[in-house]
């Protein structure tokens, strides 16, 4: 059957605005040059990173997916972080350095994760956080998702006092796939964290930042036991008595001290694997 002349029209006349782009869509140009590079970065400081990632991963913080960044020391607007891997492959060549706009300085060609607007609005909002985590953690899953908050239930957990923030997407973007893949849902994520150690996002995992990598990784890793110890204490039953805030205060000022000892341990652990 021969289509009818109106609707050739009509055909043509919807492939002419699809060739002019949407309405008021913006027009095609030509792609922004990649940021400058804020200069090399001490080796030891990617290397601490490769390990960051291999540590996170062999505690089931990370698994295939999340990822961990910290703030380019020559320059607050720049921060270092692998392309888009599965965390217990990252190596020293994986890192790449991005502005806090989520621009690559120099990928070559190589994919960067979707949601690197975690890590670039919190850098933006917090000048005194140096470094990034985001995982899908699972035990941390049901405090997203319930209406029980998640509260410090020991002393090495002291930092997620008074309470453990949640970030509702749904608020501030409706339906999406529940990725943080642009600066304006990232921007809304900073600010649910607010001054916080921990942000949960609903039906997602977490963020969680830090004045240094060591102290930030100490955080993912037990805010994961946290959840583990509160989901049991819940199963037994009856209220629990959480750390109120002035002892969290003063548990919190111990862990800042000694929580090297971890971080050095899970380094060391890290290295005698590699050497097998
Ligand atoms: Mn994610």
């Amino acid at each position: 059957m021969r289509t009818p002349r109106f609707a050739r029209a009509l055909i043509a006349g919807c492939l002419a605005l699809l060739a002019a782009g949407a309405p008021g869509g913006a027009q095609p140009t030509a792609a922004a040059p990649p940021p400058a590079s804020a200069g090399p970065v001490d080796p030891t400081l990617l290397e601490d990173l490769v390990t960051a990632n291999h540590v996170l991963a062999r505690h089931g913080v990370l698994d295939a997916f999340g990822h961990v960044s910290v703030r380019h020391p020559s320059d607050p607007h720049h921060f270092l972080m692998s392309r888009s891997l599965a965390p217990a492959l990252v190596a020293t060549a994986d890192i790449l350095e991005y502005d806090l706009d989520g621009n690559a300085v120099d990928a070559r060609g190589r994919a960067s994760f979707l949601e690197r607007f975690i890590h670039a609005e919190i850098y933006k909002a917090r000048p005194d956080v140096n470094a990034v985590i985001h995982s899908h953690s699972p035990a941390v899953i049901p405090f997203g998702t319930t209406q029980t908050a998640m509260q410090p239930m020991f002393h090495i957990s002291a930092f997620l006092s008074p309470r453990v923030p949640v970030f509702e997407i749904r608020k501030v973007a409706g339906m999406t796939d529940m990725l943080v893949s642009n600066a304006q849902i990232g921007k809304a994520l900073a600010e649910a964290l607010g001054p916080s150690s921990v942000v949960l996002m609903r039906g997602h995992g977490m963020a969680v930042v830090g004045p240094a990598l060591p102290l930030t990784v100490f955080r993912a890793i037990y805010t994961e036991v946290n959840a583990r110890l509160q989901t049991q204490a819940i199963e037994i039953g009856g209220p629990i008595t959480f750390l109120v805030p002035e002892e969290a205060e003063k548990a919190n000022k111990v862990l800042d001290q000694v929580h090297l000892r971890a971080w050095d341990l899970w380094k060391r652990e890290e290295t005698a694997k590699a050497g097998q």
